[in-house]
């Protein structure tokens, strides 16, 4: 991605000095009364507020923004979602089985016209943008909605064209070749696309090797979903069950099935490499633990979306151990459950919420860094987004603070309500 914007936000001057009560790096320890200075579109330095000032002629003094009681952060990387499926909140309660689910959704999709994708997307984006996210991973199933949605939101996305064709039963080559030429036609300097074959079970091997390969040559990041549900699982590994029975009725040439787990029918494909994300994998064996860590492959868990299918617990300790990069993700609104406290929204900080009282053991910082740091990981982007450092993005949020700087994370973990400001590319998407 290049450096300009084209969100016609509200860009300070070229120089702008942001001061806050705290300012959390993510990537660096957190700095009491800190401060930032913003170069166009970059952080050009990070540190506290009186070495910033000492270091600043005076004609900068009109540039100053002073955030007041807050706690200025990079912003979040929601690294899996779908935003053309924001207006199916609440559509079906929660499946007895992963398959019902997604007849369900087959059908409700072809119900929906252009205009429907395109109203839900531009919703689900305004909903990312008023939670601090500044960067996600999106699923598209409708790939004429770009590059025109992404010019309505300040928001940098990456979009990966869904792939499938078990039912249509099309040529993987020309699947493949119809998705790369749209790529290849959307130059944009904020968002780009890139390519998802869907999931093992909706696609054929012989798709899933082709994008594997094109991946590689081209340096485009993959996201595919993974070992999702234990159907998947069992369709793989035994070769049976209702999820292989329903896509042999659908045509499916289940010849690949029976050789191993889900996560192990994209290493035959070569699919699992540093540029892929694994979205799921809740479903996994002891090998592919050392698979996905040896293969650099990162893991997107999707806390409410996990809630919603009632999924075994899902294995964070053991991924964590074997030391692959878990991200954190909102999936789309058509797999979270209305709880009655929380309106119905895409939000990573209620996804951090959920996460941490599942997972009482880690750090609000361990968490945080899920939903920033190892998203940008993620994608090829570290350095870049998802940290407050030097020549990366100036892509931040401030939340309302008064704490101990110490007390930052948990806070930035357990924060609810309206953000002070988010600035994505040095340009206001919420302005102070
Ligand atoms: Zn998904």
């Amino acid at each position: 991605m290049s450096t300009a914007n084209t969100w016609p936000g509200s860009r300070p001057a070229d120089h702008v000095l942001l001061r806050a009560r705290t300012v959390f790096p993510v990537s660096s320890p957190p700095i009491d009364n800190g401060a930032v200075l913003v170069f166009r579109d970059r952080v050009a330095l990070v540190g506290p507020w009186e070495n910033l000032a000492a270091k600043l002629a005076s004609p900068m003094a009109e540039n100053v923004v002073d955030l007041g009681d807050t706690v200025l952060l990079p912003g979040l990387v929601n690294a899996h979602c779908h935003l053309d499926y924001t207006n199916m909140a609440g559509s079906w309660p929660p499946p007895k089985k992963f398959t019902d689910w997604i007849a369900q959704m087959l059908a409700a999709k072809a119900e929906w016209s252009y205009s429907d994708y395109a109203q839900s997307w531009i919703d689900g984006a305004r909903m990312l943008v008023q939670s601090g996210v500044t960067t996600v991973a999106d699923i598209e199933t409708v790939p004429e909605l770009l590059p025109d949605v992404w010019n309505t939101t300040p928001l940098r996305v990456f979009s990966f064209l869904e792939l499938t064709g078990v039912r249509s039963r099309r040529d993987p080559a020309e699947i493949l070749y119809e998705a790369l030429e749209k790529i290849d036609g959307l130059g944009h300097p904020r968002c780009a696309a890139a390519l998802s074959p869907h999931a093992p079970y909706s696609t054929s091997a012989e798709l899933l090797r082709l994008c594997a390969r094109t991946a590689r040559e081209r340096k485009l990041p993959v996201a595919v979903h993974v070992a999702e549900s234990e159907q998947e699982f069992e369709m793989f590994f035994a070769g049976s069950g209702e999820m292989f029975e329903w896509l042999k009725r659908n045509g499916r040439d289940n010849s690949d099935c029976g050789l191993g787990t889900p996560l192990q029918q994209l290493e035959r494909a070569g699919l699992t490499s540093k540029s892929c994300l694994a979205i799921h994998a809740n479903y996994l064996d002891e090998t592919d633990f050392i698979l996905l860590a040896d293969r650099g492959v990162s893991v997107v868990h999707c806390p409410r979306s996990h809630q919603y299918f009632q999924h075994q617990r899902f294995p964070v300790d053991r991924l964590i151990q074997a030391k692959v990069n878990v991200c954190l993700g909102t999936d789309s609104l058509a797999t979270v459950t209305p709880n009655g406290e929380q309106p119905l929204a895409l939000n990573l900080f209620h996804e951090m919420q959920l996460f941490a009282r599942s997972n009482p053991h880690l750090s609000p910082e361990t968490i945080l860094k899920m939903a920033s740091l190892n998203g940008a990981r993620a994608m090829g982007m570290k350095g870049q987004i998802g940290e407050v450092s030097g020549g990366a993005f100036a892509d931040l949020i401030a939340l309302p603070f008064s704490g101990k700087t110490a007390d930052a994370a948990e806070a930035i973990v357990n924060f609810s309500g309206a953000l002070t400001a988010s600035m994505i590319g040095g340009q206001w998407a919420i302005a102070p």
